[in-house]
């Protein structure tokens, strides 16, 4: 006989810890896992926008992590693969910031940190306790068949089931509603020591295939992210590092500057992304996060949008387990709404610009007329998710980009 419980949510990064803070400050019993051990590393470039910063406080984290005193970023610095380059500062982009300032986090502290948080709230959490198998909607919900480090297979049935199991989602697999994305990427992630001319913004270095990403954590560390086409990054079987490492030297602007020898974290590789789910809820399940949809690590939005996600679907969530019925997809709709409303902007400005970086040429002409006509900072806010999309996304910016 399946253990019940009320609501179960896969996968304890940013957006399952999120959605399951909001939920136990609601009043609802919440279980928590995850099939990882915390603190855990995790690839990512580890830039965090001014959005997110006043997510993390919403949260209650914010004095946390401000006390591992890292790196507060004033902006970005883009560098397109023909020379042309901008940098856009958070305090110059208008909108109203919850702070001027982003923030370098190593997810290694950021993730342990929520995750004591949810901890903290009341949610029950099991660590390395892994998702096999979901079942259809039944009578009582979803069983989850869990499995322990041991290997020791458990059931428990829950109203609701929530896949924020990232990019893989089994949850979205199971449940059908899992799509690939058609343009695949690899990521290669590495921290390394010393690496020369950085600032207080983070780097991005787009070349003529893939892109660079320098992003200084404190202590004289930088997070150094390389995404490649999935068919370059076959290339990199057997010898991850030393593929890095001379991919590295391709982009003239990171050249020379990277010292793989002196790599404190090893090259962690993730891929091939992008993902996305047909739709983000069913009967008894609702995803959030990466589950949901994938943001190119480009515009560094993936964490934002896994907490504003999670914060939209607590709010859905909250009213349908309060009302005492089985919980249908017509019930969620309003998270399905609510995530257009928030996303939609965000989700062109992504696709615009991965299709921009298709075209070298193109890009370097869209950096360098941004740069020239003092409309990079707005694009920066945009991307740093306190500035409306909408400023972006319409023939007069668009227009003045490209002509
Ligand atoms: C190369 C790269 C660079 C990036 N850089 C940035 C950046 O600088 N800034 C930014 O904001 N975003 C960035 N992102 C995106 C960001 O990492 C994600 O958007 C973010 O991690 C999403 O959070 P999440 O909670 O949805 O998923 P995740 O953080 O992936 O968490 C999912 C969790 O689910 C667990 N899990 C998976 N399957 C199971 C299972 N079957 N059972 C139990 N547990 C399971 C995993 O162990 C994991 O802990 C980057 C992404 C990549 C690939």
């Amino acid at each position: 006989m399946a253990e019940r419980a009320g609501v179960v949510i896969v996968g304890a990064g940013p957006a399952g810890s999120a959605t399951a803070i909001h939920l136990a400050r609601a009043g609802h019993a919440v279980t928590l896992i995850d099939r990882a051990r915390f603190p855990r590393e995790k690839a990512c470039s580890e830039y965090l926008s001014p959005e997110t910063v006043r997510h993390l406080a919403t949260l209650g984290v914010l004095d946390t992590l401000d006390a591992h005193g890292r790196t507060a970023l004033e902006g970005t610095r883009v560098r397109a693969a023909h020379g042309a380059s901008l940098i856009g500062r958070f305090a110059d982009a208008g909108g109203s910031p919850f702070r001027s300032t982003g923030l370098a986090m190593p997810r290694r502290i950021l993730d342990a940190t929520l995750l004591d948080a949810a901890r903290a709230a009341g949610v029950t959490v099991h660590e390395e306790t892994t998702l096999r198998v979901l079942s259809a909607m039944g009578p009582h919900g979803r069983t989850s068949t869990l499995e322990d480090a041991a290997g020791r297979r458990h059931a428990v049935t829950a109203r609701c089931v929530v896949g924020a199991d990232g990019l893989r989602s089994v949850v979205a697999r199971q449940a059908g509603l899992h799509r690939q994305g058609w343009l695949k990427r690899v990521a290669f992630v590495a921290h390394v020591e010393g690496v020369t001319g950085l600032g207080r913004v983070a780097e991005m270095h787009v070349g003529k295939a893939g892109y660079v990403g320098l992003n200084p954590l404190g202590d004289n560390i930088a997070n150094v992210a390389l995404v490649v086409p999935a068919a370059l990054a076959a290339e990199a079987r057997g010898d991850a590092a030393g593929f890095f490492h001379r991919q590295l030297e391709t982009f003239p602007s990171v050249r020379g500057r990277v010292d793989v020898a002196r790599t404190v974290r090893e090259v962690m590789v993730t891929g091939p992304f992008a993902a996305s789910s047909r739709r983000s809820t069913a009967d008894g399940l609702l995803l959030v996060g990466d589950a949901a949809d994938f943001f190119d690590p480009f515009t560094g939005e993936g964490v934002c949008s896994a907490l504003a996600g999670a914060a939209l679907a607590a709010e859905t969530l909250d009213g349908a387990l309060r009302a005492n019925a089985a919980i249908t997809t017509a019930q969620l709709a309003g998270y399905r709404h609510a995530r257009r409303r928030a996303f939609l902007g965000k989700w062109i400005v992504e696709r615009l610009i991965g299709y921009a970086m298709l075209s070298p040429r193109l890009f370097d002409r869209a950096v360098a007329r941004l740069d020239r006509r003092g409309m990079a900072d707005t694009l920066i806010g945009v991307t740093g998710d306190f500035v409306s999309p909408w400023r972006v996304v319409n023939p007069w910016f668009l227009g003045k980009m490209i002509v």
